[in-house]
């Protein structure tokens, strides 16, 4: 700026030494000055002139100026230029700003001093039903929670409540109260409906396994003590010592699987590249072999199955799942039912069957059977030896391998169970294992 006057003044300061000159020179001084200043103030009104015309669209880069006038509208351009660049990047900031907040899951709204609704996102429009004729209204006067009263009002320890959302749908609310600045807050509110059923779900879980334990140690227990008693002849002692066996042996069903459960749940599906073809007709006959062994004579198992047919899986946990089905069916049928093992093509893709002739189950149980200890008939489940597990391990099997469990049944009528695997499963299996099953099997 400095420089910018000095030159100006300089420049002024030439043109009345110029003036003063040819004042000298060729006489009459006054006019010679009078007439180098007013062409100076012609000349800079013209400047200021084309100032004003750029100040009106400073953002257009000034024409040239006189040096008086250059550096300072120069100046003033390049610092209107980094504000303006500076406005940009802070409303970009600002814009992402925005998306991120209406992208957060959780309601986010803005209470001021007055404890009115100032800002809010979508899901607080979606959670808490706000609608923009609610803003700089009372949420509490929306809400009507004595809980949120409670806690807009800072009486709630930890500033966090649990509430019911507003609307039709039930839901259940973590609302937090969090300090912005001295007086305004910031209301968070999550759905938390999912989070408090899995949480029932686990102490459910917990209830029940404490609970299955419970009965055969109980068992397990009064063996023991009877036979602390020293009078006891060895006949005795041996017979209680043979009845520890079925209540030890209950636990160890269900500890296995618990434990196979977890694994299910907890460890990664393998990719199908990694896994090689299962010869499913070979393993329907050991799934028979196996039947007939639990059976004892009791049952007719048939097995009917497409030798071609091969599936990508996972061997051990499609055996564990195709076997509590069977056993299922061996465990739920009367004495003379015919079980059949079927494993064969639809149009729809491969589809693993167990049916039975068995007891059947009423259509008011069929979506629960899967559900981790859910008995039909709790009393009669015991007696016949289940852990309340089988087919909660089948529906994981079978979801680690894309097809779920189908159930057709009716009380008296016997069952089908079955699971129909995507197509990608398939392989067509080699000659030699075809030749081999048809020889073992015609
Ligand atoms: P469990 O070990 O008690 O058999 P599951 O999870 O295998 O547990 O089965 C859950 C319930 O489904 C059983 O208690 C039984 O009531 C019913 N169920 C399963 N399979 C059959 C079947 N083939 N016939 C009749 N009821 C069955």
């Amino acid at each position: 700026m400095s420089i910018a006057l000095t030159n100006g003044l300089i420049g002024l300061l030439q043109l009345l030494t110029a003036a003063a000159l040819l004042g000298w020179l060729l006489g009459g001084l006054p006019w010679w000055l009078l007439l180098a200043l007013s062409s100076w103030l012609i000349l800079q009104s013209v400047e200021f002139h084309r100032f004003w015309r750029w100040a009106r669209k400073p953002l257009s880069r000034p024409a040239n100026h006189s040096a008086l006038w250059q550096t300072p509208t120069d100046h003033l351009y390049r610092t209107l230029q980094q504000s303006r660049e500076r406005s940009k990047s802070l409303l970009e900031r600002l814009d992402r700003m925005r998306v991120i907040n209406q992208a957060l899951p959780d309601a986010a709204v803005l209470i001021n001093p007055a404890g009115q609704i100032e800002l809010y996102n979508d899901a607080a429009a979606r959670l808490l039903e706000l609608r923009p004729e609610n803003l700089r209204r009372s949420l509490v006067g929306h809400l009507r929670h004595p809980q949120l009263i409670a806690l807009l009002e800072g009486k709630v320890p930890e500033n966090l409540v649990e509430l019911p959302a507003p609307g039709p749908i039930e839901r259940r609310l973590e609302v937090r109260r969090i300090r912005i600045d001295k007086d305004n807050w910031l209301i968070l509110a999550r759905d938390v409906t999912q989070l408090n059923r899995l949480l029932t779900m686990r102490q459910d879980f917990v209830a029940n396994v404490s609970h299955e334990l419970r009965t055969p140690l109980t068992v397990i227990i009064g063996y023991l003590e009877a036979l602390e008693d020293q009078s006891l002849d060895q006949d005795t002692v041996q017979q209680l010592v043979q009845k520890l066996s079925s209540p030890a042996h209950r636990m160890k069903a269900l500890v296995d699987d618990l434990l196979l459960l977890t694994r299910l749940e907890s460890s990664p599906v393998p990719v199908i590249s990694d896994l090689d073809p299962i010869n499913v007709p070979v393993m329907l006959r050991q799934l028979a072999s196996e039947a007939e062994q639990l059976s004892n004579g009791r049952h007719e198992i048939l097995v009917e199955a497409d030798n071609e047919l091969g599936l990508i899986g996972i061997e051990t946990e499609l055996h564990s799942a195709f076997i509590n089905l069977v056993t299922n069916a061996i465990r739920y049928s009367p004495n003379g039912g015919r079980i059949w093992i079927r494993w064969y093509r639809t149009g729809r893709g491969p589809c693993f069957e167990v049916q039975d002739e068995g007891v059947g189950i009423a259509p008011e149980h069929l979506s629960r059977i899967t559900e981790r200890f859910y008995r039909v008939d709790l009393g009669a489940a015991r007696v016949r030896g289940g852990t309340g597990l089988g087919l909660a391990i089948v529906k994981h099997v079978l979801k680690r391998h894309d097809a779920t469990l189908q159930v057709q049944s009716s009380p008296g009528a016997g069952s089908r169970f079955y699971s129909i695997f995507p197509d990608f499963r398939i392989r067509r299996l080699p000659t030699t294992a075809r030749q081999a099953i048809n020889r073992d099997n015609p």
